[in-house]
Protein backbone atom coordinates (compact mmCIF):
# COMPACT_ATOMS: atom_id res chain seq x y z
CA UNK A 1 0.00 0.00 0.00
CA UNK A 2 1.45 3.50 -1.09
CA UNK A 3 -0.65 6.24 0.14
CA UNK A 4 -0.26 10.25 -1.67
CA UNK A 5 -0.13 13.14 -0.56
CA UNK A 6 -3.63 14.31 -1.28
CA UNK A 7 -3.90 18.08 -2.17
CA UNK A 8 -7.38 17.81 -2.98
CA UNK A 9 -9.94 21.21 -2.14
CA UNK A 10 -12.84 18.35 -1.31
CA UNK A 11 -13.53 15.17 -0.55
CA UNK A 12 -9.84 16.25 0.78
CA UNK A 13 -7.59 13.80 2.58
CA UNK A 14 -8.53 12.66 5.95
CA UNK A 15 -6.31 11.61 8.81
CA UNK A 16 -4.75 8.28 8.45
CA UNK A 17 -4.72 7.10 12.07
CA UNK A 18 -8.85 8.10 11.67
CA UNK A 19 -8.88 5.39 8.42
CA UNK A 20 -7.04 3.15 9.89
CA UNK A 21 -9.29 3.44 12.98
CA UNK A 22 -12.35 3.11 10.82
CA UNK A 23 -10.86 -0.21 8.64
CA UNK A 24 -10.34 -1.96 12.07
CA UNK A 25 -13.56 -1.62 12.88
CA UNK A 26 -15.29 -1.92 9.44
CA UNK A 27 -16.70 -5.70 10.10
CA UNK A 28 -17.53 -5.28 13.73
CA UNK A 29 -17.96 -1.84 15.41
CA UNK A 30 -16.78 -2.53 19.35
CA UNK A 31 -18.79 -6.25 19.55
CA UNK A 32 -21.72 -5.48 17.12
CA UNK A 33 -21.21 -7.76 15.24
CA UNK A 34 -21.91 -5.07 12.14
CA UNK A 35 -20.42 -1.51 10.52
CA UNK A 36 -21.65 1.49 11.39
CA UNK A 37 -23.11 1.32 7.90
CA UNK A 38 -25.30 -1.25 8.63
CA UNK A 39 -26.92 -0.67 11.82
CA UNK A 40 -29.83 0.83 13.22
CA UNK A 41 -30.02 5.04 13.46
CA UNK A 42 -32.01 4.51 16.60
CA UNK A 43 -29.88 1.98 18.00
CA UNK A 44 -27.95 2.64 21.40
CA UNK A 45 -24.17 2.19 19.40
CA UNK A 46 -25.46 5.23 16.56
CA UNK A 47 -27.09 7.26 19.54
CA UNK A 48 -23.71 7.24 21.64
CA UNK A 49 -21.43 7.85 18.47
CA UNK A 50 -23.86 10.92 17.29
CA UNK A 51 -24.02 12.44 20.94
CA UNK A 52 -20.32 11.79 21.33
CA UNK A 53 -19.26 13.33 18.19
CA UNK A 54 -21.57 16.38 18.99
CA UNK A 55 -19.85 16.92 22.61
CA UNK A 56 -16.44 16.62 21.21
CA UNK A 57 -17.52 18.92 18.11
CA UNK A 58 -18.98 21.53 20.84
CA UNK A 59 -16.00 21.00 23.07
CA UNK A 60 -13.80 21.96 20.68
CA UNK A 61 -15.45 24.62 18.99
CA UNK A 62 -16.30 26.04 22.48
CA UNK A 63 -20.02 26.34 21.59
CA UNK A 64 -22.48 28.21 24.03
CA UNK A 65 -25.72 26.62 25.30
CA UNK A 66 -27.86 28.41 23.54
CA UNK A 67 -26.61 27.36 20.20
CA UNK A 68 -27.55 23.56 18.55
CA UNK A 69 -25.54 21.60 16.45
CA UNK A 70 -26.96 19.78 13.52
CA UNK A 71 -25.43 17.18 11.42
CA UNK A 72 -27.73 17.39 8.33
CA UNK A 73 -27.50 16.50 4.37
CA UNK A 74 -27.52 17.95 0.76
CA UNK A 75 -24.05 19.83 1.07
CA UNK A 76 -23.27 23.30 1.43
CA UNK A 77 -25.46 24.05 -1.56
CA UNK A 78 -28.39 22.71 0.02
CA UNK A 79 -27.96 25.94 2.70
CA UNK A 80 -27.88 28.51 0.50
CA UNK A 81 -31.30 27.70 0.16
CA UNK A 82 -32.57 26.55 3.63
CA UNK A 83 -30.82 29.69 4.86
CA UNK A 84 -32.98 32.37 3.21
CA UNK A 85 -36.11 29.90 3.58
CA UNK A 86 -35.70 29.88 7.60
CA UNK A 87 -34.21 33.47 8.16
CA UNK A 88 -35.48 35.77 5.83
CA UNK A 89 -38.49 37.02 7.95
CA UNK A 90 -38.37 40.29 6.14
CA UNK A 91 -37.68 38.47 2.67
CA UNK A 92 -34.08 41.16 2.47
CA UNK A 93 -30.55 39.61 3.11
CA UNK A 94 -27.35 41.51 2.67
CA UNK A 95 -24.58 39.23 0.80
CA UNK A 96 -20.23 39.89 0.66
CA UNK A 97 -19.41 38.50 -2.63
CA UNK A 98 -15.95 37.19 -2.36
CA UNK A 99 -16.37 34.04 -4.79
CA UNK A 100 -17.99 31.65 -6.49
CA UNK A 101 -19.86 29.98 -3.73
CA UNK A 102 -20.73 33.27 -1.94
CA UNK A 103 -21.95 34.41 -5.24
CA UNK A 104 -24.04 31.32 -5.87
CA UNK A 105 -25.31 31.96 -1.93
CA UNK A 106 -26.64 35.03 -3.24
CA UNK A 107 -28.41 33.65 -6.66
CA UNK A 108 -30.14 31.08 -4.54
CA UNK A 109 -31.48 33.41 -1.83
CA UNK A 110 -33.00 35.61 -4.69
CA UNK A 111 -35.39 33.08 -5.05
CA UNK A 112 -36.68 33.53 -1.79
CA UNK A 113 -36.03 37.58 -1.18
CA UNK A 114 -33.98 41.01 -2.21
CA UNK A 115 -30.64 40.34 -2.09
CA UNK A 116 -27.78 42.69 -1.21
CA UNK A 117 -24.90 42.60 -2.78
CA UNK A 118 -23.04 45.21 -0.19
CA UNK A 119 -19.75 44.05 -0.70
CA UNK A 120 -16.98 42.52 -3.64
CA UNK A 121 -14.24 41.63 -4.51
CA UNK A 122 -15.54 40.43 -8.09
CA UNK A 123 -13.70 43.43 -9.87
CA UNK A 124 -9.83 41.55 -9.19
CA UNK A 125 -11.50 38.15 -9.64
CA UNK A 126 -11.66 37.65 -5.97
CA UNK A 127 -8.31 37.74 -5.08
CA UNK A 128 -8.56 39.70 -1.93
CA UNK A 129 -11.16 40.67 0.62
CA UNK A 130 -12.97 43.84 0.96
CA UNK A 131 -12.88 46.05 3.53
CA UNK A 132 -15.79 44.97 5.71
CA UNK A 133 -15.22 47.99 8.80
CA UNK A 134 -18.21 50.29 7.70
CA UNK A 135 -20.51 48.35 5.48
CA UNK A 136 -23.58 49.28 3.86
CA UNK A 137 -25.85 47.13 5.95
CA UNK A 138 -29.07 47.34 5.06
CA UNK A 139 -32.18 48.35 7.46
CA UNK A 140 -33.95 45.20 6.83
CA UNK A 141 -31.82 42.59 6.14
CA UNK A 142 -32.63 39.62 8.17
CA UNK A 143 -28.85 38.53 7.94
CA UNK A 144 -25.50 39.20 6.62
CA UNK A 145 -23.51 36.45 4.60
CA UNK A 146 -20.02 35.54 4.13
CA UNK A 147 -17.91 32.91 2.67
CA UNK A 148 -15.32 32.59 5.72
CA UNK A 149 -12.41 30.88 3.21
CA UNK A 150 -12.87 30.80 -0.24
CA UNK A 151 -11.63 27.29 -1.34
CA UNK A 152 -11.08 28.51 -5.10
CA UNK A 153 -9.69 31.75 -4.77
CA UNK A 154 -7.38 31.57 -1.69
CA UNK A 155 -9.12 34.00 0.63
CA UNK A 156 -10.03 34.56 4.05
CA UNK A 157 -11.88 36.35 6.62
CA UNK A 158 -8.86 37.73 9.01
CA UNK A 159 -11.56 39.91 10.83
CA UNK A 160 -15.34 39.15 10.29
CA UNK A 161 -17.54 41.91 8.75
CA UNK A 162 -19.22 44.55 10.89
CA UNK A 163 -22.64 43.66 10.92
CA UNK A 164 -23.84 46.48 12.46
CA UNK A 165 -26.05 44.84 14.67
CA UNK A 166 -27.40 42.08 11.93
CA UNK A 167 -27.01 38.35 11.73
CA UNK A 168 -24.00 36.85 10.79
CA UNK A 169 -24.25 33.99 8.75
CA UNK A 170 -21.06 32.26 7.66
CA UNK A 171 -20.19 29.34 5.24
CA UNK A 172 -16.88 27.99 6.78
CA UNK A 173 -16.66 24.37 4.60
CA UNK A 174 -12.91 24.74 4.02
CA UNK A 175 -11.99 26.28 7.36
CA UNK A 176 -14.02 24.59 9.89
CA UNK A 177 -11.91 23.41 12.57
CA UNK A 178 -9.11 24.51 11.35
CA UNK A 179 -8.63 27.22 13.81
CA UNK A 180 -10.26 29.01 16.67
CA UNK A 181 -13.54 30.92 16.38
CA UNK A 182 -15.51 32.47 18.41
CA UNK A 183 -19.43 31.47 18.06
CA UNK A 184 -20.72 33.57 19.78
CA UNK A 185 -20.10 36.40 16.89
CA UNK A 186 -22.40 34.38 14.18
CA UNK A 187 -26.08 33.65 13.93
CA UNK A 188 -25.29 30.08 11.87
CA UNK A 189 -21.68 28.99 11.20
CA UNK A 190 -21.99 25.89 8.64
CA UNK A 191 -20.47 24.00 6.48
CA UNK A 192 -19.97 20.49 4.48
CA UNK A 193 -17.38 18.61 5.98
CA UNK A 194 -15.87 16.84 2.99
CA UNK A 195 -13.28 19.61 3.12
CA UNK A 196 -11.85 19.70 6.41
CA UNK A 197 -13.48 17.08 8.38
CA UNK A 198 -14.90 13.71 7.07
CA UNK A 199 -16.21 12.39 4.15
CA UNK A 200 -19.20 14.02 1.76
CA UNK A 201 -22.81 13.44 2.63
CA UNK A 202 -22.59 15.58 6.32
CA UNK A 203 -23.04 18.93 6.49
CA UNK A 204 -22.71 20.38 10.01
CA UNK A 205 -25.19 23.74 11.06
CA UNK A 206 -24.37 25.36 13.86
CA UNK A 207 -26.91 27.35 14.46
CA UNK A 208 -27.78 30.08 17.59
CA UNK A 209 -31.81 28.81 18.90
CA UNK A 210 -33.66 32.33 18.36
CA UNK A 211 -32.71 31.40 15.07
CA UNK A 212 -34.91 28.09 14.80
CA UNK A 213 -38.51 28.72 14.73
CA UNK A 214 -41.55 27.77 12.59
CA UNK A 215 -42.03 31.26 11.20
CA UNK A 216 -40.14 30.16 8.24
CA UNK A 217 -40.81 30.97 4.34
CA UNK A 218 -44.59 29.44 3.27
CA UNK A 219 -43.94 26.34 1.28
CA UNK A 220 -40.60 25.42 2.93
CA UNK A 221 -40.33 21.91 3.10
CA UNK A 222 -40.17 20.55 6.57
CA UNK A 223 -36.83 18.64 5.86
CA UNK A 224 -35.51 22.09 5.03
CA UNK A 225 -36.87 23.68 8.16
CA UNK A 226 -33.71 23.75 11.06
CA UNK A 227 -36.98 23.35 13.47
CA UNK A 228 -37.42 19.85 12.25
CA UNK A 229 -33.86 18.42 12.80
CA UNK A 230 -33.15 21.01 16.17
CA UNK A 231 -35.98 18.79 17.57
CA UNK A 232 -35.18 15.63 16.20
CA UNK A 233 -32.02 15.73 17.97
CA UNK A 234 -30.56 15.39 13.73
CA UNK A 235 -32.53 12.34 13.96
CA UNK A 236 -36.19 13.37 11.87
CA UNK A 237 -34.91 10.89 9.13
CA UNK A 238 -32.13 8.34 8.42
CA UNK A 239 -29.26 11.13 8.77
CA UNK A 240 -25.62 10.01 6.96
CA UNK A 241 -24.75 7.81 9.82
CA UNK A 242 -21.44 6.51 8.65
CA UNK A 243 -20.20 10.16 8.24
CA UNK A 244 -21.50 11.10 11.48
CA UNK A 245 -19.40 8.40 12.64
CA UNK A 246 -16.08 9.20 10.69
CA UNK A 247 -16.65 13.64 12.16
CA UNK A 248 -16.37 11.70 15.39
CA UNK A 249 -13.62 10.58 15.19
CA UNK A 250 -12.16 13.03 13.79
CA UNK A 251 -12.99 15.55 16.51
CA UNK A 252 -11.18 12.70 18.42
CA UNK A 253 -8.18 13.08 16.27
CA UNK A 254 -8.26 17.02 16.34
CA UNK A 255 -8.65 16.85 20.65
CA UNK A 256 -5.48 14.51 20.74
CA UNK A 257 -3.49 16.51 18.35
CA UNK A 258 -4.52 19.84 20.76
CA UNK A 259 -7.41 20.89 19.74
CA UNK A 260 -8.03 23.86 17.66
CA UNK A 261 -5.20 26.62 18.77
CA UNK A 262 -2.54 23.66 17.75
CA UNK A 263 -4.42 23.11 14.33
CA UNK A 264 -4.20 26.72 13.71
CA UNK A 265 -0.17 26.55 15.01
CA UNK A 266 -0.09 23.66 12.62
CA UNK A 267 -1.74 25.11 9.60
CA UNK A 268 0.19 28.26 10.22
CA UNK A 269 3.41 26.64 10.38
CA UNK A 270 2.64 24.71 7.07
CA UNK A 271 1.14 27.62 5.29
CA UNK A 272 4.16 29.61 5.98
CA UNK A 273 6.57 27.20 4.08
CA UNK A 274 4.27 27.29 1.07
CA UNK A 275 4.15 30.90 0.92
CA UNK A 276 7.58 31.55 1.69
CA UNK A 277 8.60 29.90 -1.21
CA UNK A 278 6.19 31.29 -3.22
CA UNK A 279 7.19 35.08 -2.29
CA UNK A 280 11.06 34.71 -3.09
CA UNK A 281 9.91 32.05 -6.56
CA UNK A 282 11.54 33.34 -9.47
CA UNK A 283 8.83 30.79 -11.45
CA UNK A 284 5.72 30.27 -9.24
CA UNK A 285 4.00 32.94 -7.76
CA UNK A 286 0.53 33.26 -5.36
CA UNK A 287 -2.41 35.05 -6.95
CA UNK A 288 -4.01 36.26 -3.73
CA UNK A 289 -3.40 39.61 -1.75
CA UNK A 290 -0.60 38.59 1.27
CA UNK A 291 -3.11 39.86 3.30
CA UNK A 292 -5.82 38.27 2.62
CA UNK A 293 -4.08 34.29 2.12
CA UNK A 294 -6.00 31.48 3.39
CA UNK A 295 -4.55 29.10 5.57
CA UNK A 296 -6.40 26.20 4.01
CA UNK A 297 -6.13 26.69 -0.03
CA UNK A 298 -3.05 27.86 -1.73
CA UNK A 299 -3.55 28.98 -5.89
CA UNK A 300 -0.60 29.71 -7.25
CA UNK A 301 -0.03 30.24 -11.56
CA UNK A 302 3.65 30.10 -13.49
CA UNK A 303 2.04 32.47 -15.65
CA UNK A 304 2.51 29.87 -18.24
CA UNK A 305 -0.58 27.39 -19.06
CA UNK A 306 1.36 25.17 -20.61
CA UNK A 307 3.99 25.14 -17.51
CA UNK A 308 0.78 25.08 -15.53
CA UNK A 309 0.15 21.68 -17.08
CA UNK A 310 3.34 20.37 -17.00
CA UNK A 311 3.98 21.17 -13.58
CA UNK A 312 0.88 19.45 -12.38
CA UNK A 313 1.60 16.15 -14.52
CA UNK A 314 5.10 15.55 -13.07
CA UNK A 315 3.77 16.23 -9.59
CA UNK A 316 1.22 13.47 -9.57
CA UNK A 317 3.93 11.17 -10.79
CA UNK A 318 6.12 12.26 -8.12
CA UNK A 319 3.01 11.53 -5.71
CA UNK A 320 1.71 14.79 -5.25
CA UNK A 321 -2.16 14.88 -6.15
CA UNK A 322 -4.75 16.94 -7.43
CA UNK A 323 -3.07 20.20 -7.81
CA UNK A 324 -4.55 21.40 -10.54
CA UNK A 325 -6.15 24.39 -9.94
CA UNK A 326 -10.39 25.01 -9.89
CA UNK A 327 -11.50 24.81 -13.69
CA UNK A 328 -12.72 28.69 -13.22
CA UNK A 329 -9.12 29.99 -12.04
CA UNK A 330 -6.47 27.81 -14.12
CA UNK A 331 -2.92 27.42 -12.37
CA UNK A 332 -2.89 25.39 -9.41
CA UNK A 333 -3.81 24.95 -5.94
CA UNK A 334 -2.85 23.31 -2.74
CA UNK A 335 -5.38 22.64 -0.24
CA UNK A 336 -3.20 21.50 2.76
CA UNK A 337 -6.19 20.77 5.20
CA UNK A 338 -6.00 20.26 8.72
CA UNK A 339 -5.13 16.27 7.72
CA UNK A 340 -2.16 16.90 5.12
CA UNK A 341 0.97 16.80 7.04
CA UNK A 342 3.76 19.16 7.30
CA UNK A 343 5.97 16.47 5.80
CA UNK A 344 3.11 16.35 2.57
CA UNK A 345 4.02 20.24 1.92
CA UNK A 346 7.55 20.00 2.35
CA UNK A 347 7.59 17.50 -0.13
CA UNK A 348 5.23 19.92 -2.66
CA UNK A 349 7.87 22.76 -1.82
CA UNK A 350 10.96 20.65 -2.54
CA UNK A 351 9.33 19.21 -5.78
CA UNK A 352 8.44 23.09 -6.73
CA UNK A 353 11.93 23.93 -6.42
CA UNK A 354 13.41 21.39 -8.50
CA UNK A 355 11.26 22.12 -10.97
CA UNK A 356 11.78 25.64 -10.87
CA UNK A 357 15.17 24.71 -11.70
CA UNK A 358 14.41 22.58 -14.57
CA UNK A 359 12.56 25.03 -15.99
CA UNK A 360 13.92 28.21 -15.96
C1 LIG B 1 -17.20 22.96 -1.52
C2 LIG B 1 -17.86 24.17 -1.03
C3 LIG B 1 -19.25 24.35 -1.15
C4 LIG B 1 -20.15 23.34 -1.81
O1 LIG B 1 -20.26 22.23 -1.03
P1 LIG B 1 -21.26 21.03 -1.39
O2 LIG B 1 -21.23 20.22 -0.15
O3 LIG B 1 -20.68 20.34 -2.58
O4 LIG B 1 -22.58 21.61 -1.69
C5 LIG B 1 -19.79 25.49 -0.62
N1 LIG B 1 -19.04 26.42 -0.02
C6 LIG B 1 -17.71 26.28 0.10
C7 LIG B 1 -16.92 27.34 0.78
C8 LIG B 1 -17.08 25.16 -0.40
O5 LIG B 1 -15.75 25.03 -0.29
Amino acid sequence: MSRVYNFSAGPAVLPEEVLREAAEEMLDYKGTGMSVMEMSHRSKAFEEIITEAEQDLRGLMNIPDNYKVLFLQGGASQQFAMIPMNLMKTRSADYIITGQWAKKAAKEAEKYGKVNRIASSEDKTFSYIPDCSDLPVSEDADYVYICENNTIYGTKFKELPDTKGKTLVADVSSCFLSEPVDVTKYGIIYGGVQKNIGPAGVVIVIIREDLITEDVLPGTPTMLTYKTHADAKSLYNTPSAYGIYICGKVFKWIKAQGGLEAMKEKNEKKAKVLYDFLDQSRLFKGTVEKKDRSLMNVPFVTGDAQLDAKFVKEAKEAGLENLKGHRSVGGMRASIYNAMPYEGVEALVGFMKKFEEENQ
